[in-house]
This record gives C-alpha cells, structure tokens and sequence, in this order.
C-alpha cells in the first residue's frame, strides 16, 4: 500500500505491506514540487509505486543507501529510464544484492537488482551530503534553497538502541553533526515522516549516541557480557531483537562500539560540532 501525504510543497509515498504494518514499519519516498524522487520504495508495493511513476512526473531519483527499504524499486525506475543519482557504493551493493534475511524479506519483500543501465541525474539544487554511520554508503539530500533535508535512515529517532551490525556510531555521531550545521528547518525522515526542530532533534540523538557509547565502553572494560551490558544499558534486548534472530538488535549496538574500540576509535567521542 502506498499513502500519499502532502507536507507543503513535498508528497511523502507512504509505503507498508500487511506483514510491515503488522510489525508496526513503514518506509517512505518523498518526492519534491519539481518532481525529485528521494528513494524508492519497498519491493513489496512494486506494482503499485510502478503505476504510481507512471502518472506523476518524475524527473529523477535520490537514492539515499542501498536497504530495500529505500533502493526497493530502482530498476523499475531505471527500466523506464528516469535518470538516478545513486553513489558508487550504492550501485555497486544494488547490482549484487546479497540475499537478504528473513525478517528483512518478511517485512520488505526481496528487490530485484540493479539490471537496467543507469541515466545518471544531477539536479544542481539537491547536494548529496555524505552521511555514512548507518551504513558506509548513506548519503542524506539537501535542497539549501528551502533548508529542507531528506535523511534517509540518519535518523530514525533520538533513542534508537537496535542496530544492524556493522554500523559505526562515531561515523554516525559526526554525520549528525555535519547535517546539523547545515541548519536545516524541514527534516523528512523515511521511517518518521516530518520531523519538527531538525537540528535540536540531530543534536539530541548524538548527544544520545555519546552517552550510549560511554556506557557501553565503560561496562566492556569491565569486562560485562553483552547480555549483561544489553541490560544495564538499554532495558534488554528489544522484540525486533528477538524476531530478527538478532541481526536488527540492541547487542548488535554493543558489538559496534566493540568494533570501534578495536579499530581504536576514541570511546569520549569528540565533538566535531
Ligand atoms: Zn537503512
């Protein structure tokens, strides 16, 4: 299903299946007054957002990453030749998608790759802001002329403790900077659709992640468990834990910090603001 809400001059495609509403998701494209399509959709509407393409005028898409929650429908758009701006890293994970697990498929369905070649897009009024922390290939869009910034999974909400592993919260606490210097007034964000006082909202969620991380950091050099620091830290582990066999998790949180500490990531988290 695809809902269409109006935010002003932007249309957010509000796009769930039976099986996301269940689990409470929506993921959601949004497309601007001259017709830019930030990301894609979900697989499991491709039907419906093809027809929805067909009678809007879209003169290119964004694509924020490769999750088929947002790159779900790019070779519908290629295959019609609508020009795409996707960075290199995104191309390259959408041309060899790795079979995704079940949660994921169960939620989003599975997309289809990358096959179509590529009209490439470049709009000069929308920058794609390198914003890697969620994944390496996240970029978020900003249109400087209405300060309006599309972030993609950046981010999701202040509290977000479930994670997948391979995120890096330093990467993410500094993107949330850089955004938050833009000084944005209109944030649309693809899980929450629009979100009020963007740079207090970005500033509180890495101040969250600061804070977060030094706990985390504090009960790994005391040695604690993961399980132990899930529990100190964050309440236990969260259903989307459990249900997703911990691939989407709050332990998960706890193995990047891990990670980052091994890579010798400094766990005070300097402020680049
Ligand atoms: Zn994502």
């Amino acid at each position: 299903m695809i809902e269409t809400i109006a935010h002003d001059d932007v249309t957010e495609w509000r796009c769930s299946s039976w099986s996301s509403r269940l689990a409470g998701y929506t993921a959601s494209a949004f497309l601007t007054a001259d017709g830019v399509l930030i990301d894609s959709g979900i697989p499991a509407v491709s039907d419906e957002f093809a027809a929805l393409v067909g009678r809007t005028k879209v003169r290119g898409a964004m694509i924020t990453h490769h999750h088929e929650d947002h790159a779900g429908n790019s070779e519908t758009l290629a295959a019609r030749g609508i020009p795409l701006w996707i960075a290199d890293a995104t191309k390259q994970y959408l041309t060899a998608i790795e079979r995704v697990r079940a949660y994921r498929r169960y939620t989003w369905h599975s997309m289809a790759p990358l096959r179509s070649s590529v009209i490439p897009f470049a709009a000069p009024r929308y920058a794609a802001i390198a914003t890697p922390g969620h994944t390496d290939d996240h970029h978020a869009i900003w249109d400087a002329e209405s300060r309006t910034v599309f972030t993609g999974d950046l981010f999701l909400g202040i509290g977000v403790m479930i994670a997948h592993h391979g995120e890096d919260p330093w990467a993410m606490v500094a993107s949330l900077e850089r955004v938050a210097r833009l000084s944005p007034v209109r944030m649309f964000d693809a899980h929450r659709g629009a979100v009020r006082d963007p740079v207090s909202a970005l500033r509180a969620k890495a101040r969250w992640i600061r804070d977060t991380v030094a706990q985390i950091t504090e009960g790994l050099h005391r040695g604690d468990s993961d399980r132990t620091i899930v529990q100190r830290t964050m309440g236990g582990e969260s259903m989307t834990g459990w249900a997703s066999a911990g691939e989407y998790s709050r332990r998960n949180f706890v193995r990047n910090v891990r990670d980052g500490l091994a890579r010798g990531a400094d766990p005070a988290m300097p402020s680049t603001a």
